[in-house]
């Protein structure tokens, strides 16, 4: 039987960002694993703050596997964390999110390709051209040499994964870059974003490059050249009711509960978005909830096919930042929305 290389995938304890952590356990398997033949398996808690030191250790529950295409039989295995009784670790926000299936997120990722302290392709101490060229940009003056390579790469072996990857492409700062993940499933996509980070920060460790995720990296003061924009990770929702039955005055509720909990959500659309929500660079400022058809500077966006289609569909909340949580931020929206009675 074929030795398998079983990576386990897992969040640590740190706050207000969990970093992503991972071992590696080989096991015999007839053919590639299924998900219910893989074991749980356990790690030390006390190096990942999620345990003291005498009683440590930390279990890892499978929740979904993945073909690893750059190494022989490799696999991907994200993973819970549960406590020694089995019982959710209290750092584990995947459990937090209501189970439904007709519930479909698409995430879009934001990041910035960081070298030697500074995003690539930014001169040794200074700044390149001001934004202008590098949204969507071709050619060696706006791209450079190897983002678009790693980008690639990337893309690759997420589709090896059999993630569902929808597209990428490069962003309005040089340096970056977003990719688009869709998931149906309340679960699904927030799985596959985790799994997309790490397998982009695991590719980039041979090129001495790191992912910043953090919202806002570049902090210049705002006047041109040296005000560059921050990063998010919008996410474009619905529900089956969303998409088949809708209409206007259930959307008006659905907005009225998103503004009842503005706060409950900005709590979890990731660590200093008030450096990104600041009112510019197609944002709403941190303390205000808008919504507007094709407005990209409302908090919630909504699509004008939203609109044609009797207000059915799905709509984009462009408040969550690039180092959220895709497990709290798809919990979070999913509660508000379900807040909302439908007959
Ligand atoms: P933009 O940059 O204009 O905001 P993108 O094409 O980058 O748009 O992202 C749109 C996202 O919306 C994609 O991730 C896509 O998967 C997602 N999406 C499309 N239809 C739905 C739907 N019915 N429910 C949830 N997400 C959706
Ligand atoms: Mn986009
Ligand atoms: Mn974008
Ligand atoms: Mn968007």
């Amino acid at each position: 039987m074929p030795k398998y290389k079983l990576e386990y995938i897992w969040l640590d304890g740190y706050s207000p960002l969990a970093n992503l952590r991972s071992k590696t356990q080989i096991k015999e398997f007839a053919s590639f694993p299924k998900l219910e033949e893989l074991p749980q398996w356990n790690f030390d808690g006390s190096s990942t703050r999620q345990a003291e030191g005498k009683s440590a250790d930390c279990l890892l529950r499978p929740v979904a596997v993945y073909p690893d295409s750059t190494r022989r039989n490799g696999v991907l295995v994200m993973c819970e964390v549960l406590l020694p009784d089995g019982s959710p670790h209290p750092s584990n926000t995947r459990a937090t999110i209501p189970d439904d299936e007709g519930t479909w997120f698409g995430f879009e990722q934001e990041f910035f390709f960081y070298k030697d302290g500074a995003p690539l392709g930014f001169p040794p101490g200074g700044y390149p051209a001001p934004q202008g060229l590098y949204y969507t940009g071709v050619g060696y003056q706006s791209i450079g040499a190897l983002a678009r390579e790693l980008v690639e790469q990337h893309m690759d072996i997420c589709l090896d994964a059999g993630l569902n990857y929808e597209g990428t492409n490069a962003e309005v700062a040089k340096g970056q870059w977003e990719f688009q993940i869709f998931g149906k499933g309340s679960k699904k996509a927030a799985d596959e974003i985790w799994v997309a980070r790490y397998l982009l920060s695991r590719l980039t460790e041979r090129y001495g490059i790191d992912i910043a995720w953090e919202c806002k990296p570049i902090r210049g003061p705002f006047n041109e050249p040296l005000d560059w924009n921050g990063s998010g990770m919008h996410a474009n929702f619905s529900t089956a009711y969303m998409r088949e039955v809708g209409g206007k005055a259930y959307f008006e509720q659905l907005m009225g509960a998103f503004s009842k909990y503005m706060d409950e959500h900005i709590a979890v659309y990731g660590p200093d978005n008030h450096m990104r929500l600041t009112g510019l660079h197609e944002t709403q400022s941190i303390d205000k909830f808008t919504y507007g058809v094709a407005d990209r500077g409302s908090s919630i966006r909504i699509p004008h096919a939203f609109v044609n289609n009797g207000y059915r569909g799905y709509l984009e909340d462009r408040r969550p930042n690039s180092a959220a949580d895709p497990y709290l931020v798809a919990g979070r929206i999913l509660k508000t929305v379900q807040s909302v009675p439908t007959p």
